[in-house]
């Protein structure tokens, strides 16, 4: 082609990238062995796998098949990394983190075109995206190393952090998990996902080019069968770290249930793509671009179900196509081309199954004149119209280049449809009227919303999902916290045991204090009258149980002291039903949240020697220890109605024109089930950081000593307190916590209690894969702020919601 001829068509030349540096890097080391202990080892079963460039379909590296013995091994060298490395002063780590950071800056080149080669992804993404924000990853946690002494206090390392990654974007992700991990004093062994080993391996030898000390990251390829589930399995990893689908994502839930293993999970997504009928349709159409071809679609937030206002639908679509006509897709190592490949011939057919699926279930389905190369795995962009929301390819994740596209007329409407899915990753938003804009971004559920942009990512602003697209951030102060746990929490202390806990046990505990004479005798107390009926509190009334039973509630000593409601499967229904219908809760003022929990204390106050007899009564524990516990009760009202107006978001500045307000919003229904000790503060302390920050809550108060719950009810209903805010439900905790964690609509599960009924809980989350917080079986001193009150509570009240908004024309 002449020079005239280019300037006669404007067609593209081809900017064909060189892959010779890369494959000779690759031919000079395989087969690839493990990293482990900064060596490279041969794996145990002696056997490697292929890994294939997926757009031609030919052999390109022979990776080991790490097994069982492999985890074993980079667990134990990671365990002893641990001790020196989690010691160095913030400012000695940050001076590796920033060594990683340049080193991957040096080798950026490589690394994007060892991308591209193993995943199909263009060059130009690689090129322009996956490895800047890889090193910004490195620097951005960098400083958070260097200002950990400063900006958190109180927090101690996890451990060592088993972290499972996938194909899409192996660098970036293998970054979002190691960076945060190191600047907080963990120690790592990962695994890439069996498609895409390499860049990780490129990475384990600038890991040995800064001389990080042996054993603070480990490598281990293979099999999910073999290393994945090992690494998840290990007793000796505490914490595990996963992005993928949520099938596997919930199979980590229940493995790890019970374990004691902190869990991140960065899940699938659906996210809706809304646009406006005053929404600039030529940027709209660059964005489209850039929510579902970018990456062949195989992005989890990848915004695949698209919105459009019903009057702007025809003209959108009609450009839509035009455009969808001139992506260039072929060899991804040209640097004019658009979409590159698949990931595999395998995940090519799960995206031709499930588009055809689409068309049968009658969708139209719309792709452009040109033809995919046949060699390789390639798959042309996709549009389908004449969607049913219901229908297969409008809920499930297709993770390819493919687009639906439905209508709606009102900004209520569109909510309701872009909520309509069991995911909760992200959306976009487009519109020139930036009030309804941020109007709509807080409704819908999603991780990260943006605002006339998509597929924004930075190391400031914390990214990870709502519902089934899992829990937990990455990047921000947020994803810190993550590698984090309070210093106060070890593996060996305060382990709850369940004998302390029967009312006989109590009295022997309590009898010396009683005999020296300073505890005020039972039977010296004016008790309350013990028929009170036994009722539950729901949607603000006291209603009977469902069951029509009741259980009776006794003294440390034995006696008969009163009744309270046994709840059931029922009842938790129509709790959960009333904390929902109160949900408007979450959108009142924060100033008024604030005015009810001090006007909980101060009828709580009125009534302070009537609480501090009942603990007395139920507890046998002496009235000055009792009056400590109202007194500390009202306190922690005070804080958490301080709190409510206080533990407000952030605006980050992430290298673009714009900002990113990271706001604080509530789980939704949160299910409790309450501490044994402490029948008011324990009770007091899950309630009132729960309601402060928007939460509707269904509580189970302590089984043993449920009365200071249920003399509650006088007081909330004499507070304000809207109904359906708090629904107390009494009874037995190990049914209770089973049907609380089972619920699909419940949004976030706290248990306080036993280390058995913390791992059926985890276990039966992963239903709707509800966040859930646990005591595993340890205690913490409700006494305490630094233990029974404070950030750590308002975070598992809340999850972060990141808007993008861009500005300038
Ligand atoms: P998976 O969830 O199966 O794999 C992700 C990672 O987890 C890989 O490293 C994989 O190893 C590992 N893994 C798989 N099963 C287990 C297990 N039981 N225990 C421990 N580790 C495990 O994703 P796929 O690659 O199979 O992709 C399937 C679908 O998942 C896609 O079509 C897409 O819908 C979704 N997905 C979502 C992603 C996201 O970012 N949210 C990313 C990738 C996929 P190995 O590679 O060896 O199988």
């Amino acid at each position: 082609m002449s020079v005239m001829d280019i300037f006669e068509t404007m067609e593209y030349g081809p900017a064909p990238e060189a892959s010779a540096p890369a494959l000779a890097w690759i031919q000079e080391r395989q087969p690839f062995g493990l990293f482990i202990n900064n060596e490279w080892a041969k794996p145990a079963s002696g056997t490697y796998l292929e890994s294939v460039n997926p757009a031609t379909g030919k052999s390109l590296a022979q990776v080991a098949a790490g097994s069982g013995a492999d985890v074993d091994a980079a667990v134990a060298a990671a365990r002893t990394a641990f001790g020196t490395w989690s010691q160095l002063s913030g400012h000695t780590r940050a001076r590796y983190l920033y060594a990683l950071a340049r080193q991957i800056q040096k080798h950026a080149r490589l690394l994007a075109v060892l991308e591209t080669l193993d995943n199909g992804k263009s060059i130009r993404e690689t090129r322009d995206l996956d490895i800047p924000l890889v090193a910004r990853h490195f620097y951005y946690h960098a400083g958070w190393a260097q200002l950990i002494e400063s900006e958190l206090v109180g927090y101690q390392p996890v451990g060592v952090v088993g972290q499972i990654i996938p194909w899409n974007f192996p660098l970036l992700m293998l970054a979002w998990k190691i960076a945060p991990a190191l600047a907080m004093g963990n120690t790592v062994v990962l695994k890439p996902a069996r498609y895409t080993s390499l860049t990780a391996l490129k990475f384990a030898e600038i890991v040995q080019e800064i001389s990080l000390p042996p054993g603070v990251v480990n490598i281990v390829t293979g099999e999910a069968s073999q290393v994945g589930e090992a690494l998840v399995r290990h007793p000796d990893v505490n914490k595990i770290a996963f992005t993928g689908s949520t099938d596997v994502g919930r199979s980590i839930r229940r493995a790890t249930a019970g374990s004691g293993k902190k869990l991140s999970l960065e899940l699938g997504g659906k996210s809706p793509f809304v646009v406006f009928d005053d929404a600039d349709l030529d940027s709209v159409v660059e964005g489209v671009v850039d929510a579902i071809w970018f990456n062949q679609g195989q992005v989890c937030c990848a915004g695949s179900r698209l919105l459009v206002q019903e009057n702007i639908e025809p003209q959108l679509i009609r450009k839509l196509r035009a455009r969808m006509e001139k992506l260039r897709l072929g060899n991804p190592l040209d640097k004019a081309v658009d979409m590159g490949a698949i990931v595999s011939p395998a995940q090519l057919q799960e995206i031709q199954k499930l588009v055809e699926q689409g068309v049968a279930e009658g969708a139209q389905k719309w792709q452009p004149s040109w033809a995919c190369p046949t060699e390789g795995a390639f798959f042309p962009p996709t549009l389908f119209t004449n969607v049913s929301p219901a229908s297969t390819i409008a809920q499930v994740e297709i993770f390819g280049p493919v687009l639906v596209s439905m209508t709606f007329r009102t900004p209520e409407e569109v909510v309701a449809l872009a909520n309509n899915t069991r995911y909760g990753l992200a959306a976009s938003v487009w519109s020139d009227n930036i009030n309804l804009a941020l109007d709509i971004a807080p409704k819908i559920k999603a991780g990260s919303v943006w605002i006339n942009c998509t597929n924004m990512f930075d190391a400031s602003s914390g990214f990870g999902g709502y519902r089934e697209s899992g829990f937990g951030r990455e990047g921000g102060k947020e994803g810190l916290y993550e590698y984090l746990r309070p210093t106060w929490k070890t593996e060996t202390t305060n382990q709850f045991s369940e004998t302390i806990l029967t009312a006989k046990d109590f009295a022997m505990e309590e009898i010396d204090e009683i005999a020296s004479g300073e505890a005020m005798n039972e039977t010296a107390l004016v008790l309350p009258a013990i028929d009170r009926t036994p009722k539950l509190f729901v949607g603000g009334k006291q209603v009977r149980p469902d069951s029509g039973y009741s259980r009776d509630v006794y003294s440390v000593s034995g006696q008969r002291i009163g009744e309270v409601g046994e709840g059931n499967r029922k009842d938790i229904r129509n709790a959960v039903e009333a904390a929902h219908a109160a949900r408007s809760w979450s959108t009142g003022t924060v100033h008024n949240r604030a005015q009810i929990l001090y006007y909980i204390a101060e009828n709580l106050a009125s009534r302070e020697d009537e609480f501090a007899r009942r603990i007395v009564q139920q507890t046998g524990r002496i009235y000055s220890d009792a009056s400590d516990e109202v007194q500390a009760t009202l306190s922690r009202l005070f804080s958490y109605a301080a709190w409510a107006d206080k533990f407000e978001g952030v605006v980050h500045r992430p290298p673009m024109r714009g900002v990113v307000l990271a706001m604080h919003e509530p789980m939704g229904v949160i299910g409790m089930v309450c501490p044994d000790v402490y029948p008011l503060l324990g009770f007091i302390s899950l309630v009132a950081p729960a309601i402060a920050m928007g939460n509707t809550v269904v509580v189970v108060p302590s089984q043993r000593c449920p009365l200071s719950a249920t003399d509650c009810y006088q007081v909330f209903e004499t507070s304000d307190l809207p109904a359906g805010v708090v629904n107390i439900v009494t009874g037995e905790h190990d049914v209770l916590s089973q049907v609380l964690a089972e619920h699909d609509d419940v949004d976030a599960m706290w248990y306080f209690g036993s280390a058995e009924r913390s791992k059926n809980v985890e276990f039966a989350s992963a239903g709707n894969m509800k966040r859930t917080w646990v005591s595993n079986g340890h205690e913490r001193d409700w006494l305490t702020s630094v233990q029974g009150e404070g950030r750590e509570f308002l975070r598992e009240a809340t999850q972060v919601k990141n808007i993008w908004v861009p500005y300038g024309e």
